[in-house]
């Protein structure tokens, strides 16, 4: 099979990736093998190829917002029919076992594998999964449309949950890339006032056209004090700011693999019961929930596609915030 393989990893600049020759991959018991549609592109995938993760495994096929179709199934795999359309996301393989597992909190498994990175992902012509951790996908989405639910859509709704917003509440999203334009859809059908912080004009007048009431800087101050917010943005400069626009008792949920340093501040920034809080992966629950929901509202996923072989391409562009919504590799 064709895929875009991580060798070693380099500046985006130099082309980290590159498209090979490889065997295709054999589904052991329980596994499930996908034909690839299309992958969504990730700023975590930016991350794995320019090596700011530590990389548990050379080389390696990115991509975690993987649309295909069963096209295999490992011995004693039950839970789909070969031609079901599936995604597979980050979250590749649990224990089962840990207290996070037992109690509801998967996403924090110790042992805890990911797509893309301690697996093979998406980035090529198939890939395999654990049968448990792919996902029936909205019907009335298409291959491309779907892609960007299964980490930025999926990661944003858990974002949102831990925010603590409640409907009809003031809510602000700092950054307003592929995750933020489909948790501003969720925010809107829960009735939230949200404003919307970005430095791009672009991205601006995208949160505008989905419902923003208010868009500005990190600088700028809203109209009221918010109840809530999330932060997608991976700037440590924002927290302070994004603080001072809380109301007491309010959350900032921070949706960031990796930030710059947060500056030092003062403690009223977070007296009067603020909370600052980070978002680390999401559990099967919050997949399914979001995809059910997701269907239903219906989301409208604003999308950029690419043939495959342009993955370097298209993570310089979503690195240099050129990408309107989400990027999606079709395969
Ligand atoms: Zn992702
Ligand atoms: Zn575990």
């Amino acid at each position: 099979m064709q895929a875009q393989q991580l060798v070693k990893p380099k500046p985006i600049a130099e082309k980290p990736l590159s498209l090979v020759e490889t065997a295709d991959p054999q589904p052991d018991p329980g596994q499930i093998r996908l034909k690839v549609a299309v992958c969504g592109v990730c700023h975590t995938d930016l991350h794995t190829v320019e090596g700011d993760s530590d990389l548990p495994r050379l080389p390696i096929i990115p991509g975690h917002q993987i649309v295909g179709v069963v096209e295999e199934v490992g011995e004693g795999s039950g839970r789909f029919q070969i031609g079901d359309r599936v995604g597979v996301a980050w979250l590749n393989w649990t224990c089962g076992q840990c207290q996070y597992c037992r109690n509801g909190r998967e996403n924090l498994c110790p042992e805890a594998r990911f797509t893309g990175l301690h697996a093979d992902g998406g980035y090529a012509q198939y890939t395999i999964v654990d049968e448990n951790f792919a996902y029936p996908l909205p019907e009335n989405f298409s291959d491309v449309q779907a892609a960007p639910l299964l980490c930025a859509g999926i990661i944003g709704y858990r974002s949102l949950r831990l925010s603590g917003i409640e409907p009809g509440g003031k809510l602000g999203l700092y950054g307003f890339g592929a995750s933020a334009h489909l948790a501003i859809q969720v925010a809107r059908h829960w009735d939230c006032e949200v404003s919307v912080f970005t430095r791009s004009q672009a991205h601006r007048q995208h949160a505008r056209e989905l419902g923003a009431v208010w868009v500005g800087g990190a600088e700028d101050q809203p109209p009221a004090l918010l109840d809530a917010s999330v932060t997608f943005a991976p700037a440590g400069w924002i927290i302070p700011l994004a603080l001072g626009h809380l109301r007491p008792g309010g959350t900032l949920a921070i949706n960031a693999i990796h930030m710059t340093p947060i500056p030092e501040m003062a403690y009223d920034m977070i007296y009067g019961e603020r909370v600052l809080r980070s978002v680390t992966n999401f559990t099967r629950q919050d997949a399914l929930e979001f995809l059910q929901l997701a269907g239903d509202i219906p989301i409208t996923t604003t999308v950029e596609t690419a043939p495959l072989a342009q993955a370097n391409e298209v993570l310089r562009r979503l690195k240099a915030s050129e990408i309107r919504g989400a990027a999606v590799l079709v395969v």
